[in-house]
Protein backbone atom coordinates (compact mmCIF):
# COMPACT_ATOMS: atom_id res chain seq x y z
CA UNK A 1 0.00 0.00 0.00
CA UNK A 2 0.98 3.66 -0.84
CA UNK A 3 0.48 5.27 2.53
CA UNK A 4 1.55 8.62 3.41
CA UNK A 5 4.34 9.01 6.03
CA UNK A 6 5.55 12.43 7.06
CA UNK A 7 8.63 12.81 5.16
CA UNK A 8 7.21 12.47 1.94
CA UNK A 9 4.13 14.89 3.15
CA UNK A 10 6.97 17.31 3.90
CA UNK A 11 8.87 17.08 0.96
CA UNK A 12 4.93 17.24 -1.06
CA UNK A 13 5.12 20.63 0.50
CA UNK A 14 8.28 21.41 -0.50
CA UNK A 15 7.37 20.82 -4.10
CA UNK A 16 4.47 23.10 -3.21
CA UNK A 17 5.91 25.72 -1.94
CA UNK A 18 8.94 26.22 -4.71
CA UNK A 19 6.23 26.61 -7.13
CA UNK A 20 4.19 29.35 -5.04
CA UNK A 21 3.94 32.65 -6.22
CA UNK A 22 3.29 35.33 -3.66
CA UNK A 23 2.07 38.97 -3.98
CA UNK A 24 5.71 39.75 -3.48
CA UNK A 25 7.17 37.75 -5.92
CA UNK A 26 4.85 39.60 -8.21
CA UNK A 27 5.48 43.07 -7.55
CA UNK A 28 9.32 41.83 -7.91
CA UNK A 29 8.57 40.47 -11.48
CA UNK A 30 6.98 43.08 -12.60
CA UNK A 31 9.58 45.40 -11.63
CA UNK A 32 12.16 43.03 -13.26
CA UNK A 33 9.56 42.85 -16.03
CA UNK A 34 9.77 47.18 -16.67
CA UNK A 35 13.27 47.10 -16.36
CA UNK A 36 14.11 44.58 -19.37
CA UNK A 37 11.13 46.26 -21.44
CA UNK A 38 13.05 49.57 -20.86
CA UNK A 39 16.67 48.01 -22.01
CA UNK A 40 14.44 46.38 -25.06
CA UNK A 41 12.93 49.21 -25.91
CA UNK A 42 16.37 51.23 -26.11
CA UNK A 43 18.46 48.32 -27.72
CA UNK A 44 20.36 47.00 -24.58
CA UNK A 45 20.79 43.00 -24.11
CA UNK A 46 17.86 42.15 -22.39
CA UNK A 47 15.24 38.79 -22.20
CA UNK A 48 12.81 40.96 -23.97
CA UNK A 49 13.14 41.49 -27.56
CA UNK A 50 10.44 44.46 -28.06
CA UNK A 51 10.57 43.95 -31.56
CA UNK A 52 8.59 46.61 -33.63
CA UNK A 53 5.65 44.98 -35.68
CA UNK A 54 5.06 48.07 -38.22
CA UNK A 55 1.56 47.79 -37.37
CA UNK A 56 -0.51 50.45 -36.38
CA UNK A 57 -3.96 50.21 -34.52
CA UNK A 58 -6.72 49.49 -36.50
CA UNK A 59 -9.38 52.36 -37.02
CA UNK A 60 -12.13 49.23 -37.71
CA UNK A 61 -13.64 50.77 -41.09
CA UNK A 62 -11.33 48.35 -42.96
CA UNK A 63 -13.20 46.52 -45.38
CA UNK A 64 -12.09 43.88 -48.08
CA UNK A 65 -11.92 39.93 -48.88
CA UNK A 66 -8.72 38.62 -47.49
CA UNK A 67 -6.64 35.08 -46.74
CA UNK A 68 -4.93 34.65 -43.76
CA UNK A 69 -2.34 32.18 -42.84
CA UNK A 70 -1.78 31.12 -39.41
CA UNK A 71 1.29 29.41 -38.85
CA UNK A 72 2.95 29.51 -35.03
CA UNK A 73 2.76 25.87 -33.50
CA UNK A 74 0.55 22.68 -33.50
CA UNK A 75 -2.06 23.45 -35.93
CA UNK A 76 -1.79 25.73 -39.65
CA UNK A 77 -4.88 26.99 -40.68
CA UNK A 78 -5.90 28.65 -43.57
CA UNK A 79 -9.03 31.22 -43.89
CA UNK A 80 -10.53 33.56 -45.90
CA UNK A 81 -12.11 36.29 -44.23
CA UNK A 82 -14.47 39.29 -44.82
CA UNK A 83 -13.63 42.57 -43.52
CA UNK A 84 -17.22 44.66 -42.71
CA UNK A 85 -16.33 47.89 -41.35
CA UNK A 86 -17.59 48.80 -37.72
CA UNK A 87 -15.41 46.09 -36.17
CA UNK A 88 -17.39 42.97 -38.06
CA UNK A 89 -15.58 40.36 -39.32
CA UNK A 90 -17.20 37.08 -40.97
CA UNK A 91 -14.82 34.07 -41.50
CA UNK A 92 -15.83 33.17 -44.89
CA UNK A 93 -13.74 29.61 -44.99
CA UNK A 94 -11.33 27.62 -42.43
CA UNK A 95 -9.17 24.74 -43.41
CA UNK A 96 -6.82 23.01 -40.31
CA UNK A 97 -3.88 21.74 -41.10
CA UNK A 98 -1.53 19.12 -38.69
CA UNK A 99 1.79 20.11 -38.57
CA UNK A 100 3.77 16.98 -38.14
CA UNK A 101 6.87 16.77 -36.45
CA UNK A 102 8.77 15.63 -39.65
CA UNK A 103 7.65 18.74 -41.77
CA UNK A 104 8.64 21.27 -38.96
CA UNK A 105 12.28 19.40 -38.27
CA UNK A 106 13.00 18.57 -41.51
CA UNK A 107 14.01 20.85 -44.47
CA UNK A 108 12.88 24.36 -44.84
CA UNK A 109 11.93 23.72 -48.40
CA UNK A 110 9.70 20.73 -47.82
CA UNK A 111 8.15 22.96 -44.86
CA UNK A 112 7.18 26.09 -47.00
CA UNK A 113 6.54 23.71 -50.00
CA UNK A 114 4.01 22.03 -47.33
CA UNK A 115 2.55 25.02 -46.52
CA UNK A 116 2.14 26.47 -50.29
CA UNK A 117 0.36 23.24 -51.22
CA UNK A 118 -2.00 23.65 -48.75
CA UNK A 119 -2.71 27.12 -49.61
CA UNK A 120 -3.30 25.81 -53.34
CA UNK A 121 -6.02 23.04 -51.90
CA UNK A 122 -7.96 25.88 -49.93
CA UNK A 123 -8.30 27.94 -53.08
CA UNK A 124 -9.13 24.64 -55.22
CA UNK A 125 -11.74 23.94 -52.20
CA UNK A 126 -12.79 26.74 -51.90
CA UNK A 127 -13.32 27.70 -55.38
CA UNK A 128 -11.04 30.89 -55.28
CA UNK A 129 -9.69 32.41 -58.66
CA UNK A 130 -5.83 31.72 -59.45
CA UNK A 131 -6.01 35.46 -61.35
CA UNK A 132 -6.85 38.85 -59.68
CA UNK A 133 -4.77 39.67 -56.88
CA UNK A 134 -5.39 38.16 -53.31
CA UNK A 135 -3.35 40.49 -50.46
CA UNK A 136 -2.57 37.43 -47.62
CA UNK A 137 -1.78 38.13 -44.45
CA UNK A 138 0.49 36.16 -42.87
CA UNK A 139 0.72 35.22 -39.05
CA UNK A 140 3.68 33.79 -38.05
CA UNK A 141 4.48 33.38 -34.79
CA UNK A 142 8.45 32.61 -33.89
CA UNK A 143 10.83 35.58 -33.17
CA UNK A 144 11.41 37.91 -35.76
CA UNK A 145 13.29 40.45 -36.69
CA UNK A 146 10.71 42.27 -38.52
CA UNK A 147 12.58 44.45 -40.90
CA UNK A 148 9.28 46.04 -42.73
CA UNK A 149 5.52 45.04 -42.25
CA UNK A 150 6.17 42.24 -45.06
CA UNK A 151 9.50 41.42 -44.36
CA UNK A 152 10.96 39.69 -41.31
CA UNK A 153 13.90 37.64 -40.45
CA UNK A 154 13.66 34.33 -38.08
CA UNK A 155 15.67 34.52 -34.87
CA UNK A 156 15.67 31.51 -33.50
CA UNK A 157 13.14 28.13 -33.59
CA UNK A 158 11.17 27.36 -30.48
CA UNK A 159 8.00 25.54 -29.25
CA UNK A 160 9.72 22.45 -31.20
CA UNK A 161 10.07 23.89 -34.60
CA UNK A 162 13.49 23.28 -36.20
CA UNK A 163 13.22 23.46 -39.78
CA UNK A 164 16.82 23.77 -41.39
CA UNK A 165 18.06 26.83 -43.37
CA UNK A 166 15.17 29.25 -42.03
CA UNK A 167 17.21 31.08 -39.04
CA UNK A 168 18.48 34.10 -40.56
CA UNK A 169 15.94 34.00 -43.74
CA UNK A 170 12.91 35.94 -44.78
CA UNK A 171 9.95 34.02 -44.17
CA UNK A 172 8.02 35.95 -46.60
CA UNK A 173 10.75 35.33 -49.46
CA UNK A 174 10.78 31.49 -48.44
CA UNK A 175 6.60 31.55 -48.74
CA UNK A 176 6.91 33.46 -52.15
CA UNK A 177 9.30 31.16 -53.32
CA UNK A 178 6.96 28.29 -52.78
CA UNK A 179 4.01 29.71 -54.05
CA UNK A 180 5.93 30.15 -56.85
CA UNK A 181 7.38 26.34 -57.23
CA UNK A 182 3.36 25.43 -56.85
CA UNK A 183 2.20 27.87 -59.96
CA UNK A 184 0.53 30.25 -57.46
CA UNK A 185 1.24 33.86 -58.56
CA UNK A 186 -1.22 36.06 -57.66
CA UNK A 187 -1.35 36.01 -53.82
CA UNK A 188 0.48 39.00 -52.65
CA UNK A 189 1.83 38.53 -49.17
CA UNK A 190 0.86 42.18 -47.86
CA UNK A 191 1.53 41.34 -44.06
CA UNK A 192 4.05 39.56 -42.00
CA UNK A 193 2.39 39.09 -38.09
CA UNK A 194 3.17 37.78 -34.94
CA UNK A 195 -0.13 35.83 -33.50
CA UNK A 196 -0.10 38.23 -30.65
CA UNK A 197 -0.26 41.22 -32.94
CA UNK A 198 -2.96 39.69 -34.98
CA UNK A 199 -4.81 38.57 -31.78
CA UNK A 200 -4.54 42.65 -30.54
CA UNK A 201 -5.54 43.46 -33.60
CA UNK A 202 -8.33 41.48 -34.17
CA UNK A 203 -10.10 42.56 -30.93
CA UNK A 204 -8.77 46.03 -31.20
CA UNK A 205 -10.80 46.52 -34.40
CA UNK A 206 -14.59 46.32 -32.72
CA UNK A 207 -13.47 47.44 -29.08
CA UNK A 208 -10.93 50.61 -28.54
CA UNK A 209 -10.32 49.50 -25.16
CA UNK A 210 -8.14 46.35 -26.06
CA UNK A 211 -4.49 47.60 -25.92
CA UNK A 212 -2.89 44.39 -24.73
CA UNK A 213 -2.67 40.62 -27.56
CA UNK A 214 -1.95 37.76 -25.50
CA UNK A 215 -1.08 34.05 -26.01
CA UNK A 216 -1.52 31.09 -23.74
CA UNK A 217 -1.34 28.00 -26.37
CA UNK A 218 1.36 26.22 -27.48
CA UNK A 219 3.76 28.77 -26.55
CA UNK A 220 2.96 32.13 -24.98
CA UNK A 221 3.95 36.11 -25.70
CA UNK A 222 1.92 39.39 -26.03
CA UNK A 223 1.99 42.72 -27.64
CA UNK A 224 1.41 46.39 -27.11
CA UNK A 225 1.02 49.77 -28.53
CA UNK A 226 3.77 51.57 -27.87
CA UNK A 227 4.71 55.05 -28.31
CA UNK A 228 7.32 55.72 -31.04
CA UNK A 229 9.07 58.11 -29.23
CA UNK A 230 9.81 55.39 -26.68
CA UNK A 231 10.91 52.53 -29.15
CA UNK A 232 14.76 54.57 -28.95
CA UNK A 233 16.45 51.81 -30.93
CA UNK A 234 15.00 52.16 -34.14
CA UNK A 235 15.04 55.27 -35.93
CA UNK A 236 12.39 56.76 -38.37
CA UNK A 237 9.55 54.74 -37.38
CA UNK A 238 6.37 55.95 -38.73
CA UNK A 239 2.85 55.77 -38.06
CA UNK A 240 -0.27 57.88 -38.56
CA UNK A 241 -1.24 57.21 -34.30
CA UNK A 242 2.56 58.13 -33.13
CA UNK A 243 2.23 54.15 -31.88
CA UNK A 244 3.64 51.01 -32.82
CA UNK A 245 2.54 47.64 -31.67
CA UNK A 246 5.95 45.92 -30.01
CA UNK A 247 5.64 42.57 -30.29
CA UNK A 248 6.93 41.61 -26.33
CA UNK A 249 8.36 38.38 -26.76
CA UNK A 250 7.65 37.71 -23.52
CA UNK A 251 8.74 33.83 -23.83
CA UNK A 252 12.04 34.81 -23.19
CA UNK A 253 11.53 36.62 -20.15
CA UNK A 254 13.97 35.27 -17.94
CA UNK A 255 13.96 36.92 -14.32
CA UNK A 256 11.86 34.48 -12.70
CA UNK A 257 12.30 31.88 -9.50
CA UNK A 258 13.25 28.38 -10.91
CA UNK A 259 12.57 24.81 -9.37
CA UNK A 260 15.06 22.48 -9.68
CA UNK A 261 12.24 20.62 -12.49
CA UNK A 262 12.55 23.94 -14.25
CA UNK A 263 16.14 23.79 -14.80
CA UNK A 264 15.66 20.23 -15.71
CA UNK A 265 13.48 21.11 -18.49
CA UNK A 266 15.18 23.49 -19.44
CA UNK A 267 18.70 22.28 -19.71
CA UNK A 268 16.82 18.84 -21.85
CA UNK A 269 14.73 21.23 -24.43
CA UNK A 270 16.21 22.13 -27.75
CA UNK A 271 16.84 26.26 -27.32
CA UNK A 272 17.97 25.94 -23.33
CA UNK A 273 18.72 28.78 -21.73
CA UNK A 274 16.07 30.54 -24.13
CA UNK A 275 12.29 30.61 -23.62
CA UNK A 276 12.42 30.46 -19.63
CA UNK A 277 9.45 32.16 -19.26
CA UNK A 278 7.26 29.92 -21.62
CA UNK A 279 8.92 26.73 -20.32
CA UNK A 280 7.17 27.66 -16.88
CA UNK A 281 3.70 28.74 -18.48
CA UNK A 282 3.08 27.56 -21.87
CA UNK A 283 0.63 24.87 -23.00
CA UNK A 284 4.19 22.55 -24.57
CA UNK A 285 5.38 22.58 -21.45
CA UNK A 286 2.96 22.32 -18.58
CA UNK A 287 2.13 18.35 -18.58
CA UNK A 288 5.75 18.14 -19.16
CA UNK A 289 6.71 20.08 -15.87
CA UNK A 290 3.83 18.00 -13.75
CA UNK A 291 5.66 14.62 -15.34
CA UNK A 292 8.98 15.53 -14.55
CA UNK A 293 7.50 16.12 -10.48
CA UNK A 294 5.73 12.58 -11.11
CA UNK A 295 8.55 10.97 -11.97
CA UNK A 296 10.62 12.08 -9.23
CA UNK A 297 7.80 11.23 -6.55
CA UNK A 298 7.99 7.93 -8.85
CA UNK A 299 11.56 7.55 -8.08
CA UNK A 300 11.29 8.10 -4.37
CA UNK A 301 8.67 5.18 -4.15
CA UNK A 302 6.01 7.86 -3.53
CA UNK A 303 3.37 7.28 -6.47
CA UNK A 304 2.70 4.33 -8.06
CA UNK A 305 4.63 2.17 -5.70
CA UNK A 306 7.65 3.18 -7.29
CA UNK A 307 6.49 1.72 -11.10
CA UNK A 308 6.23 4.56 -14.22
CA UNK A 309 3.28 4.13 -15.99
CA UNK A 310 3.94 3.98 -20.06
CA UNK A 311 2.17 7.32 -20.30
CA UNK A 312 4.85 8.95 -17.77
CA UNK A 313 8.03 7.35 -18.99
CA UNK A 314 8.62 9.02 -22.16
CA UNK A 315 9.70 12.88 -22.26
CA UNK A 316 6.32 15.24 -22.89
CA UNK A 317 4.31 12.14 -22.96
CA UNK A 318 1.63 13.68 -20.96
CA UNK A 319 0.25 16.24 -22.60
CA UNK A 320 -1.08 19.56 -21.07
CA UNK A 321 -4.68 18.73 -21.81
CA UNK A 322 -4.61 15.94 -19.49
CA UNK A 323 -3.31 18.23 -16.71
CA UNK A 324 -5.62 20.32 -17.14
CA UNK A 325 -9.09 17.55 -16.68
CA UNK A 326 -7.25 16.21 -13.61
CA UNK A 327 -6.50 19.36 -11.83
CA UNK A 328 -10.61 20.54 -13.05
CA UNK A 329 -11.50 17.26 -10.10
CA UNK A 330 -12.93 19.06 -7.53
CA UNK A 331 -14.94 15.88 -6.21
CA UNK A 332 -14.14 13.77 -3.03
CA UNK A 333 -13.89 10.73 -5.02
CA UNK A 334 -11.63 11.58 -7.73
CA UNK A 335 -13.54 10.13 -10.64
CA UNK A 336 -12.57 12.58 -13.29
CA UNK A 337 -8.52 11.70 -12.19
CA UNK A 338 -9.06 7.90 -11.80
CA UNK A 339 -11.34 7.85 -14.90
CA UNK A 340 -8.64 9.44 -17.22
CA UNK A 341 -5.75 7.80 -15.70
CA UNK A 342 -7.75 4.40 -16.45
CA UNK A 343 -7.82 5.64 -20.05
CA UNK A 344 -4.48 6.57 -20.35
CA UNK A 345 -3.27 2.89 -18.92
CA UNK A 346 -3.31 3.24 -15.45
CA UNK A 347 -5.72 0.92 -14.52
CA UNK A 348 -4.96 0.47 -10.30
CA UNK A 349 -4.47 4.14 -9.07
CA UNK A 350 -5.68 4.19 -5.54
CA UNK A 351 -7.18 7.42 -4.06
CA UNK A 352 -3.61 8.37 -2.61
CA UNK A 353 -2.04 8.46 -5.40
CA UNK A 354 -4.83 10.40 -7.61
CA UNK A 355 -5.25 12.90 -5.23
CA UNK A 356 -1.07 13.41 -5.50
CA UNK A 357 -1.38 13.54 -9.42
CA UNK A 358 -4.43 16.05 -8.85
CA UNK A 359 -2.39 18.59 -6.62
CA UNK A 360 0.51 18.11 -8.64
CA UNK A 361 -1.47 19.25 -11.83
CA UNK A 362 -3.05 22.07 -9.96
CA UNK A 363 0.44 23.30 -8.57
CA UNK A 364 1.90 23.67 -11.81
CA UNK A 365 -1.31 25.44 -13.63
CA UNK A 366 -1.17 27.76 -11.02
CA UNK A 367 1.78 29.10 -10.88
CA UNK A 368 1.59 29.16 -14.80
CA UNK A 369 -1.53 31.35 -14.70
CA UNK A 370 0.07 33.63 -11.60
CA UNK A 371 3.06 34.13 -13.34
CA UNK A 372 0.48 34.43 -16.46
CA UNK A 373 -1.28 37.60 -14.65
CA UNK A 374 2.10 39.18 -12.99
CA UNK A 375 3.51 39.95 -16.51
CA UNK A 376 0.31 40.91 -17.70
CA UNK A 377 -0.12 43.15 -15.05
CA UNK A 378 3.05 44.73 -15.83
CA UNK A 379 2.44 45.80 -18.84
CA UNK A 380 -0.78 47.25 -17.96
CA UNK A 381 1.42 48.93 -15.60
CA UNK A 382 3.55 50.32 -18.02
CA UNK A 383 1.38 51.68 -20.21
CA UNK A 384 -1.05 53.23 -17.36
CA UNK A 385 0.75 53.41 -14.06
CA UNK A 386 -1.85 54.42 -12.06
CA UNK A 387 -5.10 52.47 -14.10
CA UNK A 388 -6.64 55.39 -15.27
CA UNK A 389 -7.93 53.89 -18.11
CA UNK A 390 -9.91 50.55 -19.17
CA UNK A 391 -8.34 48.27 -20.29
CA UNK A 392 -9.03 45.07 -22.69
CA UNK A 393 -6.43 42.05 -22.97
CA UNK A 394 -7.30 40.07 -25.69
CA UNK A 395 -6.29 37.00 -25.02
CA UNK A 396 -6.14 33.75 -28.09
CA UNK A 397 -5.11 29.98 -27.36
CA UNK A 398 -5.58 26.25 -26.05
CA UNK A 399 -4.46 26.78 -22.43
CA UNK A 400 -6.35 30.14 -21.36
CA UNK A 401 -9.34 28.52 -23.36
CA UNK A 402 -9.72 25.13 -22.18
CA UNK A 403 -8.14 24.92 -18.79
CA UNK A 404 -10.99 25.85 -16.53
CA UNK A 405 -9.46 27.27 -13.46
CA UNK A 406 -7.10 29.64 -15.50
CA UNK A 407 -9.19 31.95 -15.79
CA UNK A 408 -10.10 32.35 -12.13
CA UNK A 409 -6.46 32.42 -11.30
CA UNK A 410 -5.61 35.51 -13.07
CA UNK A 411 -8.92 37.21 -11.85
CA UNK A 412 -7.73 36.36 -8.15
CA UNK A 413 -4.33 37.71 -8.63
CA UNK A 414 -5.74 40.90 -10.55
CA UNK A 415 -8.29 41.66 -7.60
CA UNK A 416 -5.40 41.29 -5.13
CA UNK A 417 -2.73 43.41 -6.82
CA UNK A 418 -5.21 45.98 -8.36
CA UNK A 419 -7.78 45.95 -5.57
CA UNK A 420 -10.75 48.41 -6.41
CA UNK A 421 -8.90 48.94 -9.94
CA UNK A 422 -9.39 45.53 -10.85
CA UNK A 423 -12.53 46.15 -12.64
CA UNK A 424 -10.73 48.41 -15.13
CA UNK A 425 -9.09 45.45 -16.56
CA UNK A 426 -11.39 42.84 -18.51
CA UNK A 427 -9.87 39.68 -20.37
CA UNK A 428 -11.89 38.08 -22.89
CA UNK A 429 -10.77 35.26 -25.08
CA UNK A 430 -10.32 35.88 -28.77
CA UNK A 431 -10.60 32.60 -30.37
CA UNK A 432 -8.60 32.39 -33.39
CA UNK A 433 -7.55 36.45 -33.35
CA UNK A 434 -4.29 35.25 -34.75
CA UNK A 435 -5.68 34.90 -38.57
CA UNK A 436 -8.63 37.54 -38.36
CA UNK A 437 -6.18 39.95 -37.20
CA UNK A 438 -3.79 38.98 -39.93
CA UNK A 439 -6.43 39.85 -42.47
CA UNK A 440 -7.08 43.10 -40.91
CA UNK A 441 -3.08 43.83 -40.96
CA UNK A 442 -2.93 43.16 -44.70
CA UNK A 443 -6.35 45.20 -44.94
CA UNK A 444 -4.75 48.14 -43.64
CA UNK A 445 -1.03 47.50 -45.53
CA UNK A 446 -2.67 47.18 -48.73
CA UNK A 447 -4.64 50.51 -48.57
CA UNK A 448 -0.92 52.26 -47.94
P1 LIG B 1 -1.14 27.09 -31.09
O1 LIG B 1 -0.47 27.71 -29.92
O2 LIG B 1 -0.29 26.11 -31.78
O3 LIG B 1 -1.77 28.07 -32.00
P2 LIG B 1 -3.32 26.22 -29.35
O4 LIG B 1 -3.70 27.58 -28.97
O5 LIG B 1 -4.42 25.27 -29.68
O6 LIG B 1 -2.32 26.14 -30.56
O7 LIG B 1 -2.49 25.61 -28.13
C1 LIG B 1 -2.02 24.31 -28.15
C2 LIG B 1 -1.55 23.98 -26.75
O8 LIG B 1 -2.66 23.99 -25.85
C3 LIG B 1 -0.92 22.61 -26.62
O9 LIG B 1 0.30 22.73 -25.93
C4 LIG B 1 -1.90 21.80 -25.79
O10 LIG B 1 -1.24 20.95 -24.90
C5 LIG B 1 -2.65 22.84 -25.02
N1 LIG B 1 -4.01 22.40 -24.77
C6 LIG B 1 -4.85 21.80 -25.63
N2 LIG B 1 -6.00 21.47 -25.02
C7 LIG B 1 -5.88 21.88 -23.74
C8 LIG B 1 -6.72 21.80 -22.59
N3 LIG B 1 -7.92 21.21 -22.63
N4 LIG B 1 -6.26 22.35 -21.44
C9 LIG B 1 -5.04 22.92 -21.38
N5 LIG B 1 -4.19 22.99 -22.42
C10 LIG B 1 -4.61 22.47 -23.58
MG1 LIG C 1 -2.38 29.97 -32.04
Amino acid sequence: MNKFNISNKRLVSHIAKSFEISLGDIKKIIKNFHSEMLKGLSGHKSSLAMIPSFVDMPKGNETGKYIALDLGGTNFRILEVELKAGGRIDVIAEDKFKLEKEIVTGTGRQMFDFIAESIKYFLHVHKMSLSGEIDLGFTFSFPLNQTSIAGGILLFWNKGFSASNVIGKDVVALLNAALKRQGIDNIKIAALVNDTVGTLIAKAYGDSYCDLGVIFGTGTNACYPEKISKIKKARGLKTSTGYMVINTEWGNFNKLNCTSCDTKIDKASSNPGRQRLEKMVSGMYLGEIARTIIIDLVERKILFNGNIPSVFSKPYGFDTKYLSEIESDNSKNLMIVKNLLIRLGIANAGYTDSRLIRNISKIVVMRSAYISAAVMAAVILWMDPKIKRIHTIAIDGSLFEKCLSYQGHIKSVFQKFFKDKADKINFVLAKDGSGKGAAIIAAVASRL
